[in-house]
C-alpha cells in the first residue's frame, strides 16, 4: 500500500466524517462472492483541481446492510486522462464504513482545470462502473457551460426514461434540485417492497436511496458528468419547516432525530462537500460552485431554516393569518446574509440560484382576490421581497432561478415585485418538472386557465410533462430548453424539447426561441 496516498485519503476522510466514534477500528478486504457496485459512482462539487468521488457498496440493496457482512472496506480509486486508465492522474485508497452506510467519499485534489477525467473505485472483486467527471475553468471559460437540472423521482411514480435520455446529452455538470426519495410510498408506476411503508429508521432511507440508485439510468446519468446536488422535503418529511413536520404531530424532539436520519442518508447517498455538523440534524448544505468566471451557484436550503407555512399550509387566499410578518424566513438569517453577501460581492457573469420551492407567486384564484401556496416563496412574501431587493441591487439580468418541487414546468419573469403589475424584470426562473414524480404528466395543469393567465403576468410559460431541462451558458447568452417525455408509466417515450428560452445577459426580459 503506498503509505503516502492512504495517509492523505484517510485525512480526507476524516474531515468527511469526523464524529464517526472508532473509525480506526481495524478494515479489512473481506472476499466479496460478487462485485458490490450495484448502486453506481458518481462526482459532484467540481472545482478547477478536482470534485468528489461517491459510491456505495451493496450486495443486496434492499437488505437493512446492504448485504454487506458489518466490516469495514479499504477500496482503491484512481482518476485517469482516458477511459482505458492508461494514464492514471490522481489514486489512492478510502474506508467505506457500515456505519456510514457502506458509502466512500473522495475529495480529489491536483487535477488540471477545465477538463474531463475518467475515475472508478476497486476491489479484489472487480471494479466499480467508470464514470465521467469535468473540473471547472480557471478564469474565463473557453467553452459554453452546458448543464441540465433536474428534480422529483419519486422511483414509484414511474420509470426514469428522462435520466436515460439525459445521460445522452452533452452536459458539464448536472444539478439536482430536490426530492432525490421520497418518504412515502408511491402510486403504481413500479414497484417496490420496502421493508415498511413508514419511514421509522435510518436504515428505512437508505434502503428507499439503494432502491433508487440501482436504477441503470439514474446511474448512467450519474456517471456522465459531476452533480450538484440539494435537497427540498421529501427527503425527510413532505413539506416540513425547521422542526416542524408536515401535520404537525410530532414533537421538535421527533423531528430533530428524523432530521438527523434523512440528512445522514442524503449525505452517505451524494457526492457533496459539505462541512461536519455536530449533529447530523444541522448539516449544512450550503455551498457555490463556480464555473470559472462565467457562473457561479448557489446551492441554497429552503427547508432547515424556514418558519413554519403561514395559515397551515396548501393554498390560501391573501393576505391571511401571520403570511406578511416580517419575522418570518424561508433561509434563516445566516444563509440570508451569506446568499445577499455574496451577490454584492461575487464578480461571475451569471449568478444561478439552485432552488427548491418557486420565488414567482402563481395566484390560482381567478380576479381580484389571490390565492397562494404558503409552502413556496409566495408563502413568505417579506423575505422574498428582500431577496428580491439583492437581486435587483446587486445582480439584475444577470441571475437566474433555477426550481423544482412542482412537477410542472413553469418560465417566471423575476421581477422587482408581484404586488404590482408593473413590476421591471431583473432576472429569469425556470421551474422544471419532475422525472417521475405524480406518474404521467399532461400538457398542462388543469388548473391553469385564460383567466389565470391573465393575473399571472410574469408567468410566461407552462407545462406538466415529465422531464428535465438543459441549459447552455455563454458570456452573453443564456440558453434553456425544456425536454420532456409524453409518459413514464411504461417504458419507449420519446423525448423532445417543448419550449425554448433566452436570457440575453443584462437585458431585461425572456424571449422564447
Ligand atoms: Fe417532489
Ligand atoms: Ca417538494
Amino acid at each position: 500500500m503506498n503509505r503516502r496516498h492512504f495517509l492523505s485519503d484517510i485525512a480526507r476522510y476524516s474531515v468527511l466524517c469526523a464524529g464517526v466514534p472508532n473509525l480506526w477500528r481495524v478494515t479489512r478486504r473481506p472476499a466479496l462472492a460478487d462485485s458490490p457496485f450495484l448502486l453506481g459512482v458518481a462526482s459532484g462539487d467540481p472545482t478547477p483541481h478536482g470534485a468528489v468521488l461517491w459510491t456505495r457498496l451493496a450486495q443486496s440493496p434492499l437488505d437493512p446492510d446492504g448485504g454487506m457482512d458489518g466490516s469495514r472496506v479499504v477500496l482503491d480509486w484512481e482518476v485517469a486522462d482516458d477511459e482505458a486508465f492508461g494514464t492514471v492522474a490522481q489514486r489512492g485508497r478510502v474506508i467505506a464504513a457500515p456505519e456510514l452506510g457502506y458509502s466512500a467519499h473522495v475529495d480529489v485534489t491536483g487535477l488540471r482545470p477545465g477538463r474531463w477525467y475518467f475515475y472508478r473505485f476497486r476491489l479484489p472483486a472487480g471494479a466499480s462502473p467508470v464514470g465521467r467527471l469535468r473540473t471547472t475553468p480557471e478564469g474565463a471559460a473557453a467553452e459554453p457551460l452546458r448543464f441540465a437540472f433536474v428534480s422529483c423521482q419519486h422511483y414509484e411514480d414511474g420509470l426514469y426514461t428522462a435520466f436515460d435520455y439525459l445521460s445522452r446529452e452533452e452536459l458539464d455538470l448536472v444539478a439536482h434540485l430536490g426530492d432525490y426519495i421520497y418518504e412515502y410510498s408511491g402510486r403504481a408506476g413500479r414497484t417496490r417492497r420496502y421493508p415498511t411503508t413508514e419511514i421509522q429508521t435510518l436504515d428505512h432511507y437508505r434502503i428507499r436511496y439503494a432502491a433508487t440508485k440501482a436504477d441503470p439510468a439514474l446511474m448512467a446519468a450519474h456517471a456522465r458528468a459531476p452533480w450538484i446536488v440539494t435537497w427540498d422535503d421529501h427527503e425527510v418529511d413532505n413539506n416540513y419547516a425547521g422542526l416542524v413536520g408536515e401535520n404537525g404531530m410530532e414533537s421538535e424532539e421527533q423531528m430533530h432525530q428524523r432530521r438527523a436520519m434523512g440528512y445522514q442518508a442524503w449525505w452517505e447517498n451524494m457526492p457533496v462537500r459539505v462541512p461536519r455538523a455536530r449533529s447530523w440534524a444541522d448539516l449544512n448544505i450550503t455551498r457555490t460552485v463556480a464555473w470559472g468566471a462565467l457562473a457561479r451557484f448557489w446551492v441554497l436550503d429552503t427547508r432547515q431554516h424556514r418558519s413554519d407555512q403561514a395559515c397551515g399550509d396548501g393554498l390560501r387566499p391573501v393576505p391571511c393569518g401571520e403570511w406578511a410578518d416580517p419575522s418570518r424566513t424561508m433561509l434563516g438569517r445566516a444563509q440570508e446574509s451569506w446568499l445577499v453577501n455574496g451577490l454584492a460581492r461575487d464578480r461571475a457573469a451569471w449568478q444561478v440560484l439552485a432552488n427548491q420551492v418557486a420565488v414567482a407567486p402563481i395566484d390560482n384564484i381567478p380576479g381580484e382576490a389571490r390565492g397562494l401556496s404558503m409552502d413556496q416563496w409566495s408563502g413568505y412574501p417579506v423575505a422574498r421581497d428582500r431577496l428580491l431587493a439583492a437581486i435587483g441591487r446587486h445582480a439584475p439580468n444577470r441571475t437566474v432561478v433555477i426550481t423544482g418541487d412542482i412537477h410542472t414546468n413553469w418560465v417566471n419573469e423575476v421581477r422587482t415585485g408581484y404586488d404590482r403589475p408593473d413590476g421591471r424584470v431583473i432576472g429569469a426562473e425556470f421551474v422544471g418538472t419532475s422525472i417521475s414524480s405524480g406518474g404521467d404528466g399532461r400538457d398542462e395543469s388543469l388548473t391553469w386557465t385564460d383567466a389565470m393567465r391573465a393575473d399571472n403576468p410574469h408567468i410566461r410559460w407552462h407545462n406538466a410533462r415529465r422531464g428535465y431541462v438543459t441549459c447552455e451558458v455563454t458570456d452573453r447568452q443564456w440558453n434553456t430548453r425544456y425536454r420532456t417525455v409524453p409518459f413514464v408509466t411504461r417504458p419507449g417515450a420519446a423525448i423532445g424539447t417543448a419550449s425554448a428560452w433566452r436570457v440575453e445577459r443584462g437585458r431585461p426580459g425572456i424571449e422564447q426561441l
